[in-house]
């Protein structure tokens, strides 16, 4: 059943009332049930976290860690398991009828690098293992739901789809693909992706570029001016920084990396710079690039220069007007609420959960448990609250599903 944003914004209600049905939801046997058999299976939970995390699977080489979760899956008396074209492990647990299609999504990808011996230690309450946050928590978190599920009987009147995907870390393949071809069939798309007390309702944009000011170049004791092409550069970087980048809609302006010549004794022929633009709002973006732009050209002409930009890569601000006040969102609010939560609710999402929004599907991201240290060696997370998160995992696929005996 497919609810016309329109049609379901008419039918939003107060926070307070999903925060009512949500509370009945969470004293129903058959969610104790499902909680307790969460609560009994700590260390096996634990041991299968680890067991995936210690599968690396680089962005493109996710097939070993798919299927060893496929070998899973396939326990769990599903409906359907299947790969789509782009290497997106998809498993169905079908509803009775009547309820909305409720896709749950966890990355299968990491970001370190292919052949890295991957080794988890446990230690004062944490779990340190690089990937073992991101995505691995939300990956077991996924499977730990459908068990608890299962044990407690439930259904959902609704579909919930299990969706591990690819590529999330660089290309967004996975979710793309998987979006593109299921479009018209997904009501709620919920990336659990980061996060742990809240959640997000947008996506920022996110632009990197590489500036390059091409000059003449020449010898240390060639005649000045040309200069290296150092200078324009050290002056744009200057005044790009003296740019007013808002804080409402939320914005971020940096400049990571530069270069110019290779030895000390020549001027610089090419001196770059890149440069990491995010806001919430795509006009902020298009706004700052083009101040960005004029600084460069001006500079460019002031030392008879020229100016090259590469695009590293850009992607846009998601949003869908509203949505702050969807469906939803209201009832991922009380769910957090409903869990002993005071969710911070923010739209300034970077994960799979773009990519649904920008197909105008309504969605949101959050996560199983709190970590730290994504990306680095040092990754780590904690291993007692990783047990409720998995508990408001399963509370939000009902809540969103719908149960017989809940209106
Ligand atoms: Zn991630």
């Amino acid at each position: 059943m497919l609810v016309s944003t329109i049609a379901a914004r008419a039918q939003v209600k107060p926070v307070a009332e999903y925060i009512d049905q949500v509370q009945a939801l969470a004293t129903r046997a058959d969610l104790k049930t499902a909680n307790d058999f969460i609560d009994r299976n700590h260390d096996s939970i634990l041991r299968e976290w680890i067991a995936i995390t210690e599968i690396n699977a680089p962005s493109g080489q996710e097939q070993p860690r798919a299927k060893y979760i496929e070998g899973l899956l396939r326990k769990y008396h599903l409906d359907d398991i299947h790969y789509d074209s782009a290497g997106n492990l998809i498993a169905v647990r079908k509803g009775t009828g009547g309820g909305p299609v409720i896709v749950f999504d966890a990355h299968l990808d990491t970001v370190f690098q292919p052949g890295l011996q991957i080794k988890a230690t446990v230690r004062d309450g944490k779990v340190y293992a690089p990937g073992i946050g991101d995505d691995t928590r939300n990956v077991e978190a996924l499977l730990a739901t459908i068990r608890a599920l299962n044990e407690a009987k439930i259904k959902t009147k609704g579909d919930l789809v299990f969706v591990f995907t690819v590529e999330e870390e660089t290309t967004f393949k996975g979710v793309k693909t998987y979006v593109d071809q299921n479009k018209g069939k997904i009501d709620q798309y919920i990336a659990l992706d980061g996060g742990y007390e809240g959640f997000t309702y947008a996506g920022i944009g996110i632009n990197w570029y590489r500036h390059h000011f091409i000059g003449p170049g020449g010898h240390t004791r060639s005649r000045t001016p040309p200069y290296s092409a150092t200078l324009p550069l050290a002056r744009a970087i200057e005044r790009i920084y003296q740019l007013t980048v808002p804080t409402n809609p939320s914005s971020n302006l940096n400049i990571g990396m530069l270069g110019g010549s290779e030895v000390v004794n020549a001027k610089a022929s090419d001196a770059w710079f890149t440069v990491d633009l995010r806001s919430t709002s795509n006009e902020v973006i298009a706004d700052l690039e083009k101040q960005i732009k004029t600084i460069l050209d001006e500079e460019a002409a002031r030392a008879g220069m020229t100016v090259k930009t590469d695009v590293i890569s850009t992607s846009p601000a998601a949003s869908i007007p509203g949505h702050r006040e969807s469906y939803l969102v209201r009832m991922a609010e009380a769910v957090h609420r409903v869990m002993g939560f005071d969710p911070p609710i923010t739209n300034a999402g970077s994960n799979n959960s773009s990519a649904a929004l920008l197909a105008g599907i309504s969605s949101i991201s959050t996560g199983a448990g709190p970590c730290d240290g994504s990306h680095s060696l040092a990754e780590n997370c904690e291993i007692e609250p990783f047990y409720k998160g998995i508990k408001k995992v399963v509370l939000l696929g009902v809540a969103l599903a719908g149960v017989e005996g809940v209106p």
